[in-house]
């Protein structure tokens, strides 16, 4: 893992489309490099008295289509080049669903579990203080990613809005509801991966009802992603995991008690009636339909010949590698790729966006209505562009997104 590399990663995949698309090199050029970068550091006052220097980055990929976007990541292991792919990845992500947004990521290097509310509030404060002339309801508006979470939206809106005197709630999304939230961004990710998957098992032949789920990852994705499955869907989920390990019960387990087990102990771990399974195992178990939701980088080629679900909804971000991406296809997997199968997260900022400018909010029912359709239309032209031209789905989503970003650059005369 210590020499993988996210950005290498991403750079390649546009390669691949700019081959397929027979991209005009300067075209291509702009592609495989962000557009603006800018790295802080941030001095915070911890609970003890001493000040620690936190680095951040601000990667804002492409604006072409529109003010870019795209959450923050507070992780120990952040770097430069990790939020640069993710900051691409947002820009196809954002093209592929249709919103009229670019792609941007932040990050700041730091761990979060090891942080007071209070270091937490202090942190989030001033990495917003540090980066707001780069940052606008019209420019570029972050929202939560790993280890990020709505108070702390709450907290950057605030510092925000204090700092250009007047309420900005459409600066940030992922908002609580009183400030500004959308209904229905909470599970937003899983469930328009589930609209995703739910296309896809018609398409592969899979009856949900009754299908073997397994979920890596335990946080805001793979959580509601549990819960769907199991509430609307009718499928097993037979094991779940988080970073300190995973648990199965081939009975299926029961994913709001796994949930609170993790609430009240810090991790799945340890669920009463289910066995151990490594990270690494529960990728390979038999099932219907594997959720990788954790981290980048976790199919391989090592594993991915051991992949025995017919379906991959990756609701994390890089989960599987170029590599890996060849042997599922050749091997007849179903490949949902991450900035498809998680854009539903980035469609509800939008929607959150909207509802900020217009001051007018949006219940349930839309805001639900609304990302199906707009997750079954994104997932249709994928599937028609893999048909067409005989590629994997991630090559096919990232035609149907680079065609679009690439035509804006041109209309505006970038390239
Ligand atoms: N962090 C999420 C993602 O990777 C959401 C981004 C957003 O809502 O702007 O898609």
């Amino acid at each position: 893992m210590a020499d993988f590399n996210a950005f290498a990663v991403a750079q390649q995949q546009i390669d691949t489309c700019a081959q397929i698309l027979e991209l005009p090199s300067s075209v291509h050029e702009m592609l495989r490099a962000p557009k603006r970068e800018i790295r802080v550091s941030l001095p915070v006052k911890m609970d003890d008295g001493s000040v620690k220097v936190f680095r951040g980055f601000r990667v804002q990929y492409n604006d072409a289509l529109g003010p870019t976007k795209g959450g923050i990541r507070f992780h120990p292991d952040e770097t430069i080049d990790t939020v640069r792919a993710l900051a691409a990845w947002m820009t196809w992500k954002c093209a592929l669903v249709d919103i009229p947004l670019g792609g941007a990521k932040g990050g700041v290097i730091c761990d979060p579990k090891q942080m007071s509310a209070g270091e937490l509030e202090r942190l989030s404060r001033a990495y917003i203080r540090a980066m707001a002339r780069f940052i606008g309801p019209e420019t570029d508006i972050p929202a939560p990613d790993v280890y990020t979470t709505p108070q702390m939206m709450a907290w950057m809106m605030d510092e925000y809005s204090t700092i250009r005197q007047k309420n900005q709630f459409g600066v940030i999304t992922g908002k609580p509801l009183p400030v500004g939230g959308s209904a229905g961004r909470g599970d937003a990710t899983a469930r328009g991966g589930w609209y995703v998957i739910r296309e896809a098992a018609e398409v592969c032949g899979v009856e949900l009802d009754g299908a073997i789920v397994a979920i890596q990852g335990y946080g805001n994705a793979g959580a509601y992603a549990a819960r769907l499955a199991t509430e609307t869907y009718g499928c097993k989920v037979i094991a779940v995991s988080d970073s300190k390990g995973g648990i199965t019960n081939r009975n299926g387990l029961e994913p709001d008690a796994v949930a609170r087990h993790k609430a009240d102990t810090g991790s799945v771990v340890g669920f009463p009636g289910s066995e151990p399974v490594s990270n690494e195992a529960l990728l390979e178990l038999d099932v219907d339909i594997l959720i990788p939701a954790a981290l980048e980088n976790v199919i391989t080629e090592s594993n991915a010949p051991n992949v025995k679900a017919k379906i991959v909804g990756e609701l994390a971000n890089g989960p599987t590698s170029p590599e890996a991406d060849d042997i599922l296809h050749a091997g007849g997997v179903h490949v949902l790729p991450d900035f498809l199968c998680n854009a539903g997260g980035v469609t509800v900022s939008y929607f959150e966006m909207v509802q900020n400018a217009y001051m007018y909010y949006w219940d349930l029912e839309q805001v639900h209505r609304r990302l199906d359709a707009t997750m079954t239309t994104a997932y249709r032209a994928v599937l028609d562009v893999a048909r067409e031209y005989n590629i994997n789905m991630r090559q096919a989503a990232y035609v149907v997104a680079v065609r679009r970003v690439t035509e804006a650059m041109q209309l505006r005369g970038w390239v």
